[in-house]
């Protein structure tokens, strides 16, 4: 199958999918999507499917460019998740809820779910055209972890990542300080997420920067969910999940469901629309977002609008962003690349966008939003908790699209984005109902106590481990730095 620009109306990009993922940067500034879809059979609801069995499956329905043995190699790699046979976990929490634990992996965020196979597969690519590739990365936390983890010792790939000094839980600076890889550099950087990110944006612009990486016979590529490698995976653990509901009984074959997703950049959203489409029995995918409401009201208004917008922060931060840059692949299967182009020309010079009323109701067939601040996720964090149940502050705000737009009575699958190890202080916050500042190791420990919960080795050895990533950096040495380390 050939991936297209969402901004090349006249089509004049056909790459394949080993393309697309080597040098995401599409025609017009777009990003690269399937040209034409596939369509899941019943074969693709089997029960008796392992995840790697429906994984592999799927993958080869978009007839990638990529060798079988090279894909079973990457998808073994969901061996090394908690559980051998399913990375993931769906639980009943009660009556028609169900949460999909996608955070089994090595860094216990959902991202290791599709960055673990893909960063096998990217080393992969880059290995057989003999080329190195230079991976850069900002992080307000989970993206940055689970970037190096996947690419340690990777052949031909250099990792740089850059996270705001102070900007992180402890669990997640330490899951970066104490990697020790020659092909992998972590930067603190003095400031918060924006100056990182915008000196990283900045970086990426820049002609003398990327003459430079040339001289060194270095090509950029990108590991964060603009790049399509990493879309892909992300459909299956949808289609996975609902294998699961009625491996346990609990729907019958085509019966429909509801997914909530606690949404970002939109990747996983992306994944759950492209499952509907394909054909997976989704009512609707209930979109959840923090205080930094800009795509639930999209999603209700047609008015993308971030000009009269700061960013706010909020208990879950891997959801504080104002451009979600996954919005655009739907905006794309649904109105083509004259308008996206259209649509993002007004973002870029106005501020804002609209939909008219038409395009809106396709929106809306699709997708539900609704907003949750830090004061209901908390109280939800505690309720569940002593309920029996642990969710983590990006999880806990899809208790409100549960609740609200959850208008049939159909089961309910919310993702869940992380485990609430990696924000226990918020926890604690919560679960005590006080605004202390509680260091992560101390409230780790209440938690553990509180609830007797173990918690796993994964994260307790971080506070234990050597700091081997020491630099903190201004803001104006990050370039100077990254051809430093470059080689
Ligand atoms: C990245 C992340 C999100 C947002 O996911 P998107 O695919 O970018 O929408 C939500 N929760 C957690 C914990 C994350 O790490």
């Amino acid at each position: 199958m050939n991936f297209i620009s969402t901004r090349d109306p006249k089509i004049d990009q056909k790459v394949s999918f080993s393309q697309a993922i080597l040098n995401p940067s599409a025609n017009g500034g777009g990003l690269f999507s399937p040209e034409k879809l596939p369509s899941f059979d019943d074969s693709f609801f089997d029960t008796t499917l392992s995840y790697k069995d429906l994984a592999l499956k799927i993958l080869n329905l978009f007839e990638i460019d990529i060798k079988q043995s090279v894909l079973k190699e990457a998808l073994n790699l969901y061996d090394n998740f908690d559980d051998k046979n399913s990375p993931i976990s769906v639980v009943k929490i009660k009556d028609d809820l169900f949460v999909n634990e996608l955070y089994h992996g090595p860094t216990r965020a959902f991202k290791d779910m599709a960055l673990q196979p893909f960063g096998y597969i990217l080393s992969h690519l880059a290995k057989k055209i003999d080329k190195k590739f230079l991976i850069l990365a900002a992080t307000s936390g989970d993206t940055g972890p689970a970037t190096l983890d996947t690419f340690a010792n990777k052949k031909n790939i250099e990792v740089v990542c850059l996270y705001p000094d102070g900007g992180t839980s402890d669990v997640q600076r330490l899951q970066m300080t104490t990697i020790k890889a020659q092909n992998l550099k972590v930067l603190g950087v003095v400031g918060d997420f924006d100056d990182t990110q915008n000196a990283l944006k900045a970086l990426l612009s820049s002609r003398s920067f990327k003459d430079a990486l040339a001289k060194k016979d270095i090509s950029l590529s990108a590991a964060n969910s603009v790049n399509f490698g990493r879309i892909i995976f992300q459909i299956v653990y949808h289609v996975y999940s609902y294998i699961e509901l009625l491996k346990q009984n609990e729907i019958k074959k085509d019966e429909e469901i509801y997914i909530a997703v606690p949404s970002g950049n939109f990747g996983n959203a992306l994944g759950a629309y492209y499952a509907k489409k394909m054909g997976l029995k989704i009512k609707k995918i209930l979109i959840s977002t923090n205080e930094n409401s800009v795509l639930s009201e999209f999603i209700n208004s047609g008015i993308y609008d971030i000009k009269n917008r700061k960013l706010i922060k909020t208990s879950s931060p891997a959801m504080d962003i104002l451009k979600s840059s996954n919005i655009e692949r739907v905006l794309f299967d649904k109105f083509g690349a004259l308008r996206v182009i259209e649509l993002f020309n007004s973002l870029e010079k106005n501020g804002f966008f609209k939909l008219n009323q038409d395009e809106l109701k396709l929106i809306q067939k699709d997708f539900s939003a609704t907003s949750s601040n830090d004061i209901s996720c908390k109280s939800y964090i505690k309720k569940f908790a002593n309920d029996g149940y642990i969710l983590d502050p990006h999880t806990a705000t899809c208790i409100d699209a549960y609740e609200k737009l959850a208008k049939e009575r159909l089961k309910t699958i919310i993702c869940s984005t992380a485990e609430w190890t990696k924000f226990a202080p918020t926890m604690l916050n919560a679960l005590n109902e006080d605004n202390n500042s509680y260091d992560d190791l101390f409230a780790l420990k209440e938690i553990s106590k509180m609830y007797n919960i173990t918690i796993t080795p994964k994260i307790m050895d971080l506070f234990d481990k050597e700091i081997v990533q020491k630099d903190i950096i201004q803001k104006e040495m990050i370039e100077k730095e990254i051809l430093n380390f470059c080689h």
